[in-house]
């Protein structure tokens, strides 16, 4: 029997009621987390958990009535919660530790969330693996001979190895959704402003955004009305206040669903047989289904990445020893700036900020970053067409189940191959969710396959809804990792 652990909205229910305490959740996930080091999944505890979990039990004992009171969760090493090492996963900011909240992060306190550490990551969020973090890999727990996706992949793991029942990533190209269905889980990437990034370390400035895991549709909906809404302290927040709700079946009576055409090519046979089942699910509860094509979707990758890093390079100039991480000291200024950054990043960051660079440079710029700014609009424009014509589309989440440990690292290419899916919706700012989708059984082992389902800006509400009916209809069934159920 494929196990369930109680969910975020359970515990809370039975944190309110009295059934249990703050505390004694907490106690209970840093023990999973123990038992589950072999996956280094979570990279270091909130000192502050105790005392946070000490305030929510006062505070559900006054009577106040809390969404999320005493759920453990945990956060992607790239946001900063006060007072916990925020490493992003990079040797140079090994001892950084944060002096402040994020807005997400004040947001899930105020909820009575508490949070037991954070999670591993891909170094600065750049990768599809979780296999550039100086902390070493994270193992998928479905198969620890395979990676568990990236960049968010130990928010991910933790969720689907039943450690917390929630937690949060970051998705600058795929970076929730991608690690989501490799691990199992869903996997949500709201529209780009719908979460404030306030406190968030910058990757791609115009392309990040924060996104929940959980193993259900209800903790979905109930950890993005806390995160959602606008934020004075970010810029770019949008201001649409959250009503996430789960939906029922009949709801996707007449629904049209556009499968997009070019997302079809290249997959496994177990990634096109869940594609084809959540096809018939949907065609069998009246969806109307239809292929669709956004032509400009083959120059995503390109696209993207020549956007990304340029992005990147500007947003890591700022670690240099000067203010933040460690300092290698060498002779004077320059000198030491060049040791430090030379000796903190790890070789796929340096390669982002060279290729980044060299892209903004005077005399390519023209040839590249500005190019690429023009064929994303053209990404968004076949988007804005298709969702003339459909409430939502629908594709693969990754062309492929986990992939071995140390599978992709010798050649680059292939690793940023694996977001073929995923980054178009990123450049036209849309929302999109991964769901758990099926299995594909590769040399024996039963591993995970994920679809996505993309939505217009602004309509993230109809993925938690739509999900909440894939869930009634049975057409979505989230299982724990096996060996971690208990
Ligand atoms: N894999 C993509 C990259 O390396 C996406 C990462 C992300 O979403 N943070 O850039």
């Amino acid at each position: 029997m494929p196990a369930h652990l109680p969910t975020a909205t359970d515990l809370a229910r039975a944190v309110q009621s009295g059934d249990t305490t703050p505390q004694t959740l907490l106690e209970e996930a840093r023990a999973r987390i123990e038992a589950a080091r072999d996956l280094n999944a979570v990279v270091s505890l909130n000192v502050g958990a105790d005392e946070t979990a000490a305030q929510v039990a006062g505070r559900v004992a006054a009577g106040e009535t809390l969404p999320l009171a005493g759920v453990p969760l945990v956060l992607k090493d790239n946001l900063n919660a006060r007072g916990t090492p925020t490493t992003c996963g990079s040797r140079i900011l090994a001892n950084y530790v944060s002096p402040y909240d994020a807005t997400v992060v004040e947001r899930l306190t105020a909820a009575g969330a508490v949070i037991v550490g954070k999670a591993n990551m891909d170094e600065f969020a750049m990768g599809s693996s979780t296999e550039t973090s100086a902390c070493g890999p994270t193992l998928n727990p479905w198969d620890r001979s395979r990676v568990p996706g990236g960049s968010s992949g130990g928010s991910a793991a933790a969720v689907a190895a039943g450690l917390v029942p929630v937690s949060l990533g970051s998705d600058t190209g795929g970076s929730v959704r991608q690690p989501a269905a490799l691990t199992g889980v869903y996997g949500l990437k709201p529209t780009y402003g719908r979460v404030s990034r306030y406190g968030l370390v910058a990757y791609a400035s115009s392309l990040d955004q924060i996104g929940p895991f959980a193993r259900s549709a209800a903790d979905l909906a109930l950890v993005m009305n806390v995160i959602a809404g606008h934020d004075p302290r970010d810029a770019t927040s949008l201001d649409a206040p959250p009503a996430f709700r789960t939906g029922t079946p009949d709801e996707l009576r007449g629904l049209r669903v556009g499968v997009i055409r070019e997302s079809l090519e290249g997959n496994t046979a177990g990634v096109e047989a869940a594609l084809d089942g959540m096809l018939a699910a949907l065609r069998g509860a009246g969806a109307e289904v239809r292929e669709v094509s956004l032509p400009h979707l083959r120059h995503a990758i390109a696209t993207y990445y020549l956007i990304a890093m340029p992005e990147a390079s500007s947003n890591l100039a700022r670690y240099d020893g000067m203010v933040y991480g460690e300092r290698v000291p060498a002779g004077d200024v320059t000198g030491s700036m060049t040791a430090t950054r030379e000796r903190g990043f790890g070789d796929e960051v340096k390669r982002r900020i060279l290729i980044g660079t060299y892209a903004l440079s005077s005399g390519y710029y023209d040839a590249y970053y500005s190019r690429a700014m023009r064929v994303r609009r053209l990404i968004a424009d076949d988007f804005a067409r298709a969702f003339g014509d459909f409430d939502l589309l629908v594709s693969p989440t990754s062309p492929f189940p986990a992939f071995r440990l140390g599978e992709k690292t010798q050649d680059s290419l292939s690793m940023y191959a694996a977001d073929v899916d995923t980054v178009a919706v990123n450049l036209a700012g849309l929302p999109a969710l991964s769901v758990p989708a099926g299995f594909e059984t590769v040399d024996g082992v039963r591993l995970p396959v994920g679809v996505q389902f993309i939505a217009p800006a602004l309509a993230d509400e109809r993925l938690t809804a739509l999900a909440g009916a894939l869930e009634a209809m049975g057409a979505v069934r989230v299982e724990v990792a096996p060996g971690y159920a208990d």
